[in-house]
């Protein structure tokens, strides 16, 4: 095994922050498999960056993402689909790969998985969304049954083939994140300002404790940002818009908590991790990839889902956290050592079975 093609996600170009997690999950195994000696060839929407990578750019349509449909809706293709248009790319130059791995959460990558003769492995970003997509993973798995790999046990639990799943977790490049012994009195807020994320509960919590909130990411909705705003018109909030790591993590690092509010079933949390490498103890709901991640008064706090009297109280118990301590654990579990062996064990098995 040693070329491996990566197909990334079809709702929006690498490095337009559209994609969330998996754009930074992409660029961190794509620069941990080039450091252990694979040839990394990404696949991903026209306008796609990243530096130190080699990306085919693919016109088309970008798709609508999975998580502002309904579960029952059918999947949609748009006219001209840049899905459509890199697994057409993919199928003609597949003799030249060992492995494909695909991070797309739709339907048509599923479905092709036997139509192909490279192996498809398929790492799954999100918790389950929809039925017609659940179907098919759980087809394509029962037949394929080491091929589809998650971040968290909480994410797999949310699948019908939940006991097939390898549990990858993610990991990140410690250099690009200075840790912070000292802070200032603000919070920070980080993500894809959209629904499933409950940004609004944050603004209320900061509203309530009057302790100011920086806001970090893409403004995926931009309706559901103006309802918060009116909303919460004196709520002491700072929007600074979508940031590269290097700038993000220097802001982020001089904040006293990171609060993590969603509402969905978070398949993992990049953002949890990316603070606590900079020191900072992160607040969240207790549920999904972040129950997984923080250690309740050590690391951070686990509040009751969707209480916001819950923040406030954790707000208020901030000083009680060992900054260190945030930055030691994600030393220890959160490595990209770490993680890509994880990956490479799971990419040379399917490689051994398929
Ligand atoms: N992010 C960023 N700049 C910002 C705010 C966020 O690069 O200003 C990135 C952050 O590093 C993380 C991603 O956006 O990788 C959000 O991912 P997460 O896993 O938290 O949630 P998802 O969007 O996948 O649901």
């Amino acid at each position: 095994m040693h070329k491996l093609l990566f197909m990334s996600t079809p709702v929006g170009a690498l490095s337009s922050g559209i994609g969330g997690g998996v754009e930074l999950t992409l660029y961190n195994l794509i620069q941990e498999m080039q450091k252990r000696g694979y040839d990394i060839t990404t696949i991903a929407p026209k306008n796609s960056y990243f530096a130190n990578a080699k990306i085919i750019e693919i016109e088309g349509s970008v798709h609508i993402p999975a998580q502002t449909q309904t579960r029952d809706i059918p999947t949609v293709m748009p006219k001209n689909s840049v899905l459509g248009n890199m697994w057409e790319y993919a199928r003609k130059v597949q003799s030249e790969y060992d492995l494909i791995v695909n991070f797309a959460f739709d339907w048509l990558p599923f479905y092709l998985t036997p139509f192909f003769s490279t192996p498809i492995a398929q790492f799954i970003s999100m918790g389950s969304l929809s039925d017609s997509l659940d179907e098919m993973m759980d087809k394509i798995a029962q037949q394929y049954p080491h091929n589809f790999g998650v971040y968290t046990k909480s994410q797999a639990n949310t699948f019908p083939f939940s006991q097939l799943c390898e549990i990858l977790g993610s990991g990140l490049d410690l250099s690009l994140y200075q840790y912070s012994e000292k802070c200032e009195q603000k919070l920070a807020w980080l993500g894809r300002i959209a629904p499933e994320k409950a940004l609004e509960d944050a603004v209320k919590a900061c509203d309530i404790t009057q302790v100011p909130l920086l806001i970090f990411g893409k403004i995926q909705d931009e309706q559901y940002w103006q309802n918060i705003l009116t909303q919460y018109p004196d709520a002491p909030i700072d929007y600074r818009g979508f940031l590269s790591t290097q700038d993000l993590q220097e802001e982020l690092r001089q904040c006293q908590g990171l609060l993590m509010t969603p509402r969905w079933i978070e398949a993992f949390g990049n953002v949890a991790i990316e603070a606590l490498a900079c020191g900072v103890p992160v607040i969240a709901y207790a549920r999904g990839g972040p129950s997984e991640i923080v250690e309740d008064g050590k690391t951070g706090f686990l509040v009751t889902p969707d209480s916001v009297d819950g923040l406030v109280k954790a707000i208020n118990q901030l000083s009680t956290i060992n900054r260190y301590d945030c930055r030691l654990v994600v030393e220890k579990e959160y490595s990209l050592e770490v993680w890509g062996d994880r990956f490479e064990a799971w990419f040379k098995k399917i490689v051994k079975t398929n």
